[in-house]
């Protein structure tokens, strides 16, 4: 019996990169002065503001809302089920996560999730 490829390229997506919150570049980012400014998930503006804080996760953020080719995609692995949310490490910027990976945001990583 043969195991499907696609679950184990999936999970290293997710718990590969501790994307949302790499080192404390994140503490360097410039806050909104008004939490409902931030710009909609996967927008060139939220691209632009991400890439002020961690370069390396709009790099691969971009490729993941191209590769689905549609914004309402899950930040992190693609997934069409996702929830705009919050993260406690980017209060600055809002996300989109699947419930998976919001379950590895949660316990692996210990952040907050509030959301949108
Ligand atoms: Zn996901």
């Amino acid at each position: 019996m043969r195991m499907p490829g696609g679950c184990r390229a999936r999970k290293q997506i997710t718990e590969g990169n501790g994307l949302m919150s790499q080192g404390n570049s994140t503490l360097m980012a410039p806050e909104p002065q008004n939490p409902r400014d931030d710009p909609d998930p996967h927008t060139s503006a939220w691209f632009d503001r991400l890439h002020t804080s961690n370069p390396k996760q709009a790099m691969f953020t971009k490729q993941i809302v191209t590769r689905a080719g549609r914004l309402d995609v899950c930040t992190v692995c693609g997934d069409h089920a996702s929830t705009e949310v919050r993260l406690s490490d980017t209060p600055y910027l809002r996300l989109r996560l699947c419930r998976d990976c919001q379950l590895i945001q949660q316990t692996v990583l210990g952040l907050r999730i509030s959301n949108v």
